[in-house]
């Protein structure tokens, strides 16, 4: 980006107040004066300061919903080739995924470029309530249901009172729903395993307030401004 339009697009001054600045021999990059108009700057990389102050770009705030299909990483770095759930949305922003859902799961995925509101959706101590919609191998007993309620052990942990019911029942299988208040590593997969009904299918259908709905799977959509106002 053109030094001028970087000023001019951080709030520093109008474009042609910018190019007064760089003229005059009071913008710096990377420790050097630039009073080239037109010299180039990448925002990532570039350290840029006006009269010794940093100039830095904030990007507008967005938030997306994307109801993500099968056979997506949710990682930004993928290693094997496989397809990025970023490639899905098309948009002139840096945004990430918050949280993880596992390569064969669906559902709500939540991306944005908002680092704060990653922190609050995913860190433990927010507790913050997601949902599912599983299809599992056989049908639990009230005592495997129970356990979800009172903690599971998986691995070298006690899982947090969750929730599970069943939602219907299919030759031999059933639906459930299940509510976690926590977010580690597969999961609802592990507990499900642990009570002897493995999921043979995954979807999450909501995190705090914000519900998937009805979109269809693969697309996505911006928040409404009232799903932006349940973030605050
Ligand atoms: N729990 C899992 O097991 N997988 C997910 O993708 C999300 C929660």
């Amino acid at each position: 980006m053109r030094l001028q339009k970087f000023l001019a697009t951080c709030g520093v001054a109008s474009r042609r107040k910018s190019e007064e600045l760089i003229i005059s021999g009071r913008v710096k990059v990377n420790g050097n004066i630039i009073t080239e108009m037109g010299f180039k700057v990448n925002p990532d990389i570039d350290h840029v300061f006006v009269d010794d102050r940093n100039v830095v770009l904030e990007e507008r705030k967005v938030y997306i919903m994307l109801n993500k299909p099968i056979g997506y990483v949710t990682t930004v770095a993928e290693q094997f080739n496989r397809k990025k759930v970023t490639d899905l949305v098309d948009v002139p922003y840096r945004i990430f995924p918050v949280g993880r859902l596992d390569y064969n799961t669906s559902g709500l995925l939540i991306l944005t470029n908002d680092g704060e509101l990653t922190f609050r959706l995913t860190h433990p101590k927010f507790k913050v309530e997601k949902v599912y919609v599983a299809k599992i191998k056989g049908v639990p007993t009230k005592d495997e249901l129970n356990a979800f309620e009172n903690g599971l052990k998986i691995e070298n942990y006690i899982t947090a009172p969750s929730k599970i019911k069943i939602l219907k029942e299919l030759n031999g299988n059933c639906v459930v729903e299940v509510t976690i208040r926590e977010g580690r590593n597969r999961q609802v997969r592990k507990m499900c395993d642990t009570i002897g009904h493995p999921v043979l299918e995954l979807k999450r259908i909501k995190m705090g307030r914000i519900h998937l709905g009805n979109l269809e799977v693969g697309n996505w959509r911006y928040f409404t401004e009232r799903e932006i106002d349940y973030l605050k």
